[in-house]
Formats: C-alpha cells, structure tokens, sequence
C-alpha cells in the first residue's frame, strides 16, 4: 500500500485538532530542518572562504598541504590526506605531501606508476571525484590494496584528481576511519577544495620555476661579471708594459725615433690609451655588477662640483670645437653624495654629448632645484637618439647609430652612469629630440 493512503486513513480516524496539531509539529520540524542545512551550508561558506584565502597566501606546495589537510580534514572528518603529484611527464606520482598516513604506507608508495587499478591513476584516468563509502566497496574497486587498508583502520575515502586549466597534476585522498555516506553538497564542498588546491599548486610550481629561473640568472650574471673582472684585469697588465715601453721610446731615452717609427709609436700609444680606456670601462662596470663599488656619501655644493669639472673637460671642448656653457646656478645648493662618482658621471655625460654634437654645436651644464632632489642637466644641440631606443642606451654594451672613429666606444659609459648614480640613491634620465639635441638629467639627493 502507498505511504500516502496509509497516513490518509491514520488521519481520518483522528480529530480535527490532533491532526492539525501533527501538521504544525512536522511543520516545525521541516523548518528546523531546513535552518540546520542553511546553518551548514553557511559554515561550510565560511569555511571555503577561509581555504580559498589561505590558499592564496600558500606559496609552496608544503603550506597548500597544510592547508588543506588540516582545514579540509577537520571540515569533514578526514583521518588523513594524501597528495599525488604526478612527474612532468605523467608516468610517475610522487607522494611527498601527507599527513595521518602511516610512515610505511609513505615508504612504499612514496612513488609508483600511474598505472593499473589503483585510486590515483583511476580519477586521473576518468577526471572524476571518487567517494567510497565502505572497505568492502574498496576492496571491490582497488582489490590489489585493500588488505592495507583496512590494516590501517580506513573505512571511507574521498579520492579527488587535481587539474587546472587542462593540466593534471595529480590527485587528493582524504581517508576516513568510519563507513559513511558523502551528500551532494559535500561531494560539491570537496571538489571545490580539490579544484582550489590544483589552482593554488599550479601557482606554486610557477612561483618555484620563477624563482629558479631569477636564481640562474643571477648566476649566471655574476660568473659573467667575474669573468669580466678577471679578463679586464689580465689584459690590463701587458698593456701596462705596453704603455711603459712606448712612453720610454717616445721621451727619446736612446736618443731620438727616427721616421717612420716615431709616427708608428705614436699610433701604438694612441691605440694603448683606448684599449687602457676600455678595459677600464669593463672593469669598472664588473665591479658595480659584483656590488663592489663603495661610495663615500658626503655633503657637497652643486657648483663647486661643476666648476671642478671645467678644466677636466676643455681638452676636448676645444678639440672639438664646441662652445660649451656652464650655469652652476644657486651657490649654496647642496647634495648629498660620492662627489668623486659625480664627477665620472658627468665626465662621462659631457664625452657624449661632445662626441655626438657636431663642431659649432653647443654643450650645456645647468642646475636644477626642485623639491628633495637636485637635477644636474648635460644638453647638447647634437644628433639626438631615436624614441624606440632610447632607453636601450643604458643597458651595457648598446651602441646607437653608426660609429665613426669620433664616435666608437664600448657602450658601457651610460650603464655605469646610471649604476653609479642610483648607488647614490639618485636616477639618470634622458629625453632627445632626433636632429635637435639630447638632454641628460642626473638627480641626486638635496642636503
Ligand atoms: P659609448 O659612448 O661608449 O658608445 P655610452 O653608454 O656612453 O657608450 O652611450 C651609449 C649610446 O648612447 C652611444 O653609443 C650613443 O649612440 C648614445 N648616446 C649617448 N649620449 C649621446 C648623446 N649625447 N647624443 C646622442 N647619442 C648619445
């Protein structure tokens, strides 16, 4: 007989208000029923919130596991949680991430195929959550383990694969010590977890390859800069001797070169002084690449410092035939910093602009004052550096145009500059117009 005619026959042989009483009591109980889901369906809100947000702040694969073995574990009950990662090429799972798992369960299954009837290899095989409610349904599903266990008092699994955006990488399974059940709205709670983790270990296998790349690289940096180092250093002493033994024969020592080895001595020297000049560059940039360079910070007026730089640079000015202006500006402005890495760095700037400014042009050092930092402007009226490469100038060893003999160099004076100045917690900016001029700010600390 149907249920319903059943109560429909009790009810007609009761009064009006003991029925009616009997429908307010299951109306009750409905209610408390339904506040009770709401009441988990809160929690469980709650509680995925708290595991999504601590699984965002989990870098490693070690804080996920801990994550979700102790969050996930206590929200349902788990006695233990595995993690099954799978190699690069999905032949292998690993199992390094666990907890409440026995230490010999952990030595033999710390890594075997992904193969056969077994729980892993199974949800990676089929992509689909696996809830075993009962030992003698697992033993029914993974025969070739259920000895194991039941030896270790598990009664219910949840075995959960752990993809993302296409990717396997691996499985989740969370043992329970008694038979049970797993409701929709749990099998959906642990799925979410399991599709949380797979996003948070993707994340942290980025992470981890990021870092290892930056390591290498860094590596890779400094044995270029000590290789650098050494070489520059090795060169320099032969040219060392070099230099030595043209000055002896150019001061005429045994009496007088005659022509044409006085003219070739004379190349010798020049060509001496450049590779002297270049090394130099190298070496000096190696230093700042090792953190070798130290600077003697110290409080400094502007226009001292320019004018020092005057007598330094008017071999060249007038070489070259450039009117050069300086306009040291307020007297009694102050910066903070290394006044001898000032100095190098306006050389330096002052080089260029000479180099790149036709003869005529004109070559400008003003002062700038604004707010905590003090600008020290190098312009010129000079060819001008094209948009697209502009700040490729100050990467080490990037030339701009075509090189005359005027123009040749290495392509490390700006790098320096720009290391130089920012050891000085200062910038070294530029902004050039093509055919008009370029224009070089050095910004330093204001005393
Ligand atoms: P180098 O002068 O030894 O080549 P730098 O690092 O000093 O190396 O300069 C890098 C490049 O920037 C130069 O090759 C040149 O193309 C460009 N450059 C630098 N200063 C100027 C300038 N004042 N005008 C035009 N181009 C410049």
């Amino acid at each position: 007989m149907e249920p319903m005619s059943d109560r429909s026959a009790t009810d007609a042989g009761r009064p009006a208000d003991a029925v009616l009483l009997t429908a307010v009591s299951n109306t009750a109980r409905e209610s408390a029923r339904v506040s009770e889901r709401e009441g988990r369906v809160r929690q469980r809100t709650e509680r995925l919130n708290r595991i999504s947000n601590a699984l965002v702040a989990a870098v490693s694969a070690q804080a996920i596991a801990e994550v979700v073995s102790g969050e996930a574990s206590e929200a349902v009950g788990a006695r233990a949680a595995t993690f099954g990662l799978l190699t690069d090429d999905n032949t292998m799972f690993e199992i390094e991430l666990h907890s409440g798992v026995a230490e010999d369960v952990v030595a033999q299954w710390h890594r075997f195929p992904n193969l056969g009837s077994l729980p892993f290899p199974h949800v990676v095989r089929t992509q689909q959550p696996l809830f075993v409610g009962t030992c003698a349904e697992y033993a029914r599903r993974f025969p070739s383990i259920a000895e194991q266990y039941a030896r270790h008092g598990f009664q219910a699994s949840a075995i959960l694969p752990l993809s993302t955006n296409g990717r396997v990488l691996g499985a989740l399974s969370l043992e329970f010590g008694e038979p049970r059940e797993f409701p929709d709205d749990e099998c959906a709670f642990l799925t979410t977890i399991a599709n949380q983790t797979a996003l948070a270990l993707d994340r942290a296998r980025l992470y981890e390859q990021e870092q290892a790349a930056r390591t290498e690289a860094e590596q890779a940096n400094r044995a270029k800069s000590n290789f650098l180092a050494v070489m520059s250093h090795e060169l320099r002493t032969p040219l060392n001797t070099i230099s030595g033994y043209i000055d002896l024969m150019l001061a005429g020592v045994h009496g007088p070169l005659p022509e044409p080895y006085a003219g070739y001595a004379d190349r010798i020297r020049a060509a001496q002084k450049y590779l002297t000049g270049l090394i130099d560059s190298v070496l000096r940039f190696a230093k700042i690449e090792a953190g070798q360079i130290t600077y003697d910070i110290g409080t400094h007026g502007v226009a001292d410092l320019l004018r020092s730089l005057e007598p330094l640079v008017e071999p060249q000015v007038t070489a070259r035939n450039i009117a050069f202006v300086l306009e040291p500006g307020d007297p009694a402005q102050q910066v903070r910093a290394d006044s001898e890495k000032v100095i190098q760095i306006l050389l330096n700037l002052v080089a260029n602009a000479l180099k790149y400014t036709e003869p005529g042009g004109t070559v400008t050092v003003t002062t700038l004052c604004a707010g905590p930092t003090v600008g020290i402007r190098v312009s010129d009226t000079g060819r001008g550096i094209p948009q697209d490469q502009i700040e490729s100038i100050f990467e080490p060893f990037v030339q701009v145009g075509a090189l005359t003999r005027e123009t040749e160099g290495v392509g490390l004076g700006l790098a320096i500059s720009r290391e130089l100045a920012r050891g000085m917690d200062g910038e070294l900016n530029v902004t050039s117009t093509m055919g008009q001029g370029s224009c070089f700010t050095l910004r330093l600390p204001a005393a």
